[in-house]
């Protein structure tokens, strides 16, 4: 199933990719704003399941850019993942961390997936990401039990300002990665039935066109359920959360010459089974 914010309605996405508004389709059973849906997300998909013709191929072709926003609005918490992938954590500097390295991207910086970047400066990065949406609170929860708990996933940008990110004497990960518009989500979220393997997905970013980042979710060093059991030791997650799961290699900061992204430019990222998000940037 696919799950959308179609004109800030929630929205599931028939078999033809068709919008199908749930307030309506369901007699005003469910509200059609997409954050209380996730306190209510095993009876919706129950309901959802039998009432909607969902359907397993892709969902692209009804439904137009615009007014598509991200499919979780509103999240309590958002955690992010630092240097899960190998060759990210190599290009880095760093050796693989024992456990993952973790911050925020403040709430305020969630958008949709199409649209705008604004650039403060000459040094925002790329970085295509994984994003889990919790769909059941999680509390010590076993890596066995993870995706029991996962309402589904999409595609995410960690825009990072590497200025502010870097800068001394301990690192600002969290206020690096969270000006407005540096979280963008999207274009929908797809429930784990929909894949053949949830674990194993490719993702892939370019800019203008060119290839950047390109690699599988099997690259993780803490895959998805592990990342539930791990932070789930430690802080409960509450249904509508999100977890950015970490970048693959390819970041501009990293390359020779150091590349940043400059007004007019192009970001679109992808991964297998859900889609694409695009944004442009501006000054
Ligand atoms: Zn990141």
């Amino acid at each position: 199933m696919r799950v959308a914010s179609v004109a800030n309605r929630l929205t599931v996405l028939t078999a033809e990719g068709n919008p199908a508004d749930v307030a309506r389709v369901s007699n005003h059973r469910f509200s059609p704003d997409l954050q209380a849906v996730y306190e209510r997300w095993d009876e919706f998909r129950d309901w959802a399941t039998d009432a909607i013709p969902a359907g397993r191929e892709t969902a692209d072709a009804g439904i137009a850019p615009d007014p598509l926003g991200p499919p979780v609005p509103a999240p309590r918490q958002v955690f992010a993942i630092g240097l899960n992938y190998s060759d990210h954590a190599k290009e880095a500097g760093l050796t693989p961390p024992e456990a993952p390295p973790t911050f925020t991207k403040f709430p305020t910086c969630i958008t949709g997936p199409y649209g705008e970047l604004r650039l403060p400066s000459g040094s925002v990065d790329w970085e295509v990401e994984l994003v889990v949406v919790v769909g059941r609170r999680a509390h010590h929860v076993k890596a066995e039990d993870a995706w029991e708990h996962i309402a589904g996933l999409t595609v995410g940008q960690d825009f990072s300002e590497r200025a502010v990110q870097l800068a001394g004497p301990a690192p600002q990960f969290s206020l690096g990665k969270s000006f407005p518009w540096y979280g963008p989500i999207g274009p929908w979220l797809v429930t784990p039935d929909e894949y053949e393997d949830p674990d194993d997905l490719e993702l892939s970013c370019t800019v203008n066109g060119e290839e950047v980042q390109k690699s599988r979710t099997s690259q993780l060093i803490f895959p998805v359920p592990e990342l539930i059991a791990r932070l789930s030791a430690v802080c409960p997650l509450l249904p509508g959360d999100l977890i950015f799961t970490g970048t693959p290699g390819g970041v501009g900061m990293a390359r020779t010459p150091r590349r940043f992204l400059s007004p007019g430019d192009v970001v679109v990222s992808r991964i297998e089974g859900i889609g694409e998000i695009r944004q442009r940037c501006v000054a």
